[in-house]
């Protein structure tokens, strides 16, 4: 290869490299338009609960694409095609998105009407329960759901036990953003039915904050009319494109105050030890929290050993691995994320729980 050839690979791969970095330090938002091909989720007197969503979740994406050039929009399905509820997850991980936004529509009697936002938790109410059931059984329509999701039944209430030991560092961000989807619900004039907690395996398996947003009853005659409507559209989308603002607005400034706290501790870290390793912090895996006490041996931990537990804000921490150092717990970390995807890493000062960073 003559000098001439290699200087100009160099700067083609300097440039890949420069525009991965650029594409990865951007805000990821992922936006997930219900079912899809076979999978035609509720279904209205004239419409199809897959139509709606995807319409509006195109409205979304494309009033984010064209305001926001700091943020990069990824979509589950852009077109009518069936999408396992593994792969939306997968895509949410694969590109390490910070929001990750489900969006539905809802069937029951022809009297229900209103938009409800969820967020990954324990059902409160039997029907909400219902509602994580219906959105969940799509898994069914899936060859080999049982190797996939691990005999997770999405009829049976069994099933969703898991999610009572679900307490992950999202939440906090979860619930500010559905809160946000709501308030700008009821100002376009919706019936806001609230935010709401249920086990949905889509919210459960993206790594980031996640909401799954209900837009309406398609089984509501006067409702359906409203989403299948360019105008209902085009407002269901403009709501949820001012809550996402919202979102970003404070996640902007939350990172902001991260990095400066992160750049003076970890500069004076750096002073005292090249190797990133500090004595007097300790780091852990955290798998979950739970009201509850549950035996370290229990199943739950999914066969990890020497599982251990403190206690905060009346809820037992279930932590797994101790190292002082930040670059072996990253590791484990990231080994531990397959069977417990909404662990975190945390860290203890002389045995005092320090406060979490992103
Ligand atoms: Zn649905």
């Amino acid at each position: 290869m003559n000098n001439k050839k290699t200087l100009l690979l160099l700067i083609f791969l300097f440039s890949i490299n420069f525009s991965f970095l650029s594409a990865k330090n951007k805000f990821t938002v992922v936006i997930d338009a219900g079912h899809g091909g076979h999978d035609s989720g509720a279904l209205g007197k004239s419409s199809k609960e897959k139509d709606i969503n995807l319409a509006v979740a195109l409205r979304l994406g494309r009033k984010i694409e064209r305001n926001n050039k700091d943020v990069r929009v990824i979509y589950t399905r852009k077109r009518d095609v069936f999408v396992t509820l593994k792969r939306r997850a997968d895509i949410a991980n694969k590109y390490n998105a910070d929001l990750f936004i489900s969006v539905h529509s809802n069937s029951a009697t022809p009297r229900a009407y209103g938009t409800e936002t969820y967020i990954l938790g324990l059902h409160k109410t039997k029907s909400n329960l219902e509602v994580a059931m219906r959105e969940n059984s799509v898994i069914l329509l899936e060859d080999n759901h049982k190797k996939r999701y691990k005999n997770f039944n999405p009829r049976s209430v069994d099933s969703y036990i898991m999610f009572q030991f679900m307490q992950d560092k999202y939440l906090e961000n979860s619930i500010f953003l559905a809160s946000a989807v709501q308030k700008e619900f009821q100002r376009k004039r919706r019936h806001n039915r609230g935010v709401r907690q249920a086990g949905f395996v889509v919210l459960y398996r993206s790594a980031c904050a996640s909401v799954l947003i209900e837009l309406g009853y398609i089984t509501n005659r006067k409702e359906e009319r409203y989403l299948k409507s360019r105008r209902g559209q085009e407002q269901l989308a403009t709501a949820i494109y001012n809550a996402f603002l919202k979102y970003k607005k404070r996640y902007q400034k939350k990172t902001n105050v991260d990095a400066l706290t992160t750049n003076t501790k970890s500069a004076k870290r750096k002073k005292k030890n090249s190797q990133n390793v500090n004595k007097h912090i300790i780091y852990k895996v955290q798998l979950f929290s739970s009201k509850r006490k549950i035996s370290t041996k229990s199943k739950i931990f999914k066969g990890l050993k020497n599982v251990r537990y403190y206690r905060e804000f009346g809820y037992y921490k279930y932590t797994y691995g101790r190292t002082s150092s930040y670059t072996e717990i990253r590791k484990l970390h990231k080994r531990i994320k397959r069977k417990f995807p909404k662990s975190i890493i945390v860290a203890f000062n002389s045995g005092k729980k320090q406060q979490k960073k992103k």
